[in-house]
């Protein structure tokens, strides 16, 4: 076992830790980041075809309020681009291809009012709430006690049967999870950090750059700054804490530090042994926000076709097993590239499929949006993020009913030396790159005030 001492140490490599080391060395400290892959990144994570071209299988793109992530880029070389937007988007209901241009979909008078009112009422739900303590807002209680897909499924909150459909579909993409596993107020409090749920619905707000290499280049660039204070593959068992300091047990390390923080997803960071067991709300919360499913296929053609067919790529189908669609085709424009999308549910169930019979259901519903060119792409990539050991799901982890307003205060708390980053735990863009560095930078700001302190 390698014995190493440093200030503090950071559990986890994604933007959430590497953000807060990043800040920490700023300042002078001594850090060591132990992180469980042989990569860094977590949820953002190039991955190579066999041609060589590399496709961002995790968090791809940039969007409105992102500013760290773009100060970020700046600050570490990398360009960032517009997304491909131009051409018509495809919404694709009861076995029909709409086409449509902007953020509204073509469906009828009635179905937007539903839609609009349904927003309209969701944000001013949401603005009320206190950004960093939800649970303590007026009627938090009741609102926790219900589920998203409860209050969806209302026919006087959404007054209309295509619009249910369209916001349930855009609700389970959200949280890759049945909104009848989602609370409310969970799902306020997402909105809240956002501005509102136009910006996680509306394409133009969320989609609106890529990173010039992926945004896992910028983690990779973030670490290299870091140099040898990260250390891959060293999965985290143990954290043993006192009120003399911290040691962090890895499977190939031992690290005592004054604090640490555990930059790792809840459902992660609950199965780290704690000595002494953290307190009782702080350990049924991590074991509480659990992720979603979320399965992502990159094709490749030998050009982006749908662009001669005045098509963006982006194409939205809630009642078929693969519900999305982007053009992810990379800034020099060859070869074309769409990122697919199966979602909750669908995405468990088509897991289940045997690989053969998963490409075909797969590629036909590509098919049906883009035309028989899709069925035939000359590279196929999938990625189940389920799958993956140390995410077990994706995009992020929810808060189901009565999880916030009995656990939420344990959210950000630190336990003693102990001190917690991820997306998650975010006030602003939880859930996105963004709040993954928000949050490792509020981390690192909490250690240096009791370091400081010390
Ligand atoms: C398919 C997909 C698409 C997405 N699209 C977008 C997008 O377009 N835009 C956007 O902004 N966001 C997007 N996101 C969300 C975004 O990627 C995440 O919010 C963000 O990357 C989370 O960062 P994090 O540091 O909080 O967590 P993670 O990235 O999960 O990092 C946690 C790290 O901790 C490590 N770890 C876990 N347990 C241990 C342990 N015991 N010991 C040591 N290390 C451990 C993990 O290996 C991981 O590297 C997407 C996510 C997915 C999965």
């Amino acid at each position: 076992m390698e014995q190493l001492q440093a200030d503090v140490c950071v559990v986890g490599a994604g933007f959430a830790g590497l953000a807060a080391a990043r800040r920490l060395v700023q300042c002078g400290l001594e850090v060591v980041v132990l992180e469980a892959r042989d990569r860094v990144g977590g949820r953002v994570w190039n991955r190579a075809l066999p041609d060589g071209t590399v496709v961002s299988a995790g968090g791809t793109w940039l969007g409105k309020g992102q500013h760290r992530m773009f100060q970020l880029c700046e600050e570490l070389g990398l360009e960032v681009y517009p997304q491909y937007k131009r051409g018509a988007h495809i919404l694709r209901l009861d076995g029909v291809n709409h086409r449509y241009r902007g953020g509204i979909p073509s469906v009828g008078p009635g179905t937007l009012i539903a839609l609009g009112l349904a927003l309209v009422r969701l944000n001013l739900m949401a603005r009320r709430l206190p950004a960093d303590a939800p649970w303590r807002a007026r009627g938090a209680r009741a609102r926790d006690a219900r589920t998203l897909g409860q209050w969806l499924s209302g026919p006087l909150n959404v007054p209309s049967a295509t619009a249910r459909t369209l916001l349930g579909s855009a609700m389970n993409l959200l949280f890759c999870t049945d909104p009848a596993e989602v609370s409310l107020l969970g799902a306020l409090t997402l909105a809240r950090g956002g501005g509102g749920f136009h910006y996680y619905t509306d394409s133009r707000r969320t989609e609106t750059h890529l990173v010039d290499g992926g945004a896992p280049e910028l983690a990779r660039r973030m670490a290299e700054h870091l140099g040898d204070r990260v250390h891959l593959s060293s999965p985290v068992q143990q954290i043993a804490h006192d009120g003399t300091g911290v040691q962090v047990v890895s499977t190939s390390r031992v690290v005592r530090a004054q604090r640490v923080i555990v930059a790792a997803p809840p459902v992660l960071a609950g199965r780290i042994c704690f000595d002494p067991p953290l307190p009782t709300s702080c350990g049924h919360l991590l074991q509480r926000v659990v992720p979603g499913a979320i399965m992502r296929v990159h094709t490749t053609y030998p050009e982006p076709f749908w662009r001669e067919q005045h098509l963006s790529g982006q194409t939205l189908a809630p009642q078929s097993a693969v519900q999305l669609t982007i053009d992810q085709t990379p800034r020099s424009g060859r070869p074309g590239v769409l990122s697919s999308y199966a979602f909750s549910t669908g995405a468990l169930r088509i897991a289940r499929l045997d690989p053969a019979e998963r490409r075909e259901v797969w590629l036909n519903s590509l098919a049906e949006r883009f035309g028989p060119q899709a069925r035939r792409p000359t590279q196929y990539l999938e990625t189940d993020w389920s799958s993956q050991q140390w995410s077990l799901g994706g995009m992020i982890g929810h808060f189901p009913p009565g999880t916030l307003t009995n656990y939420g205060s344990a959210l950000r708390e630190p336990v003693g030396r102990i001190h917690w980053a991820s997306t998650e735990s975010a006030t602003l863009m939880h859930g996105l790159m963004e709040g993954a560095v928000r949050s490792g930078e509020r981390a690192a700001h909490e250690v240096l005030t009791r370091l400081g302190a010390r």
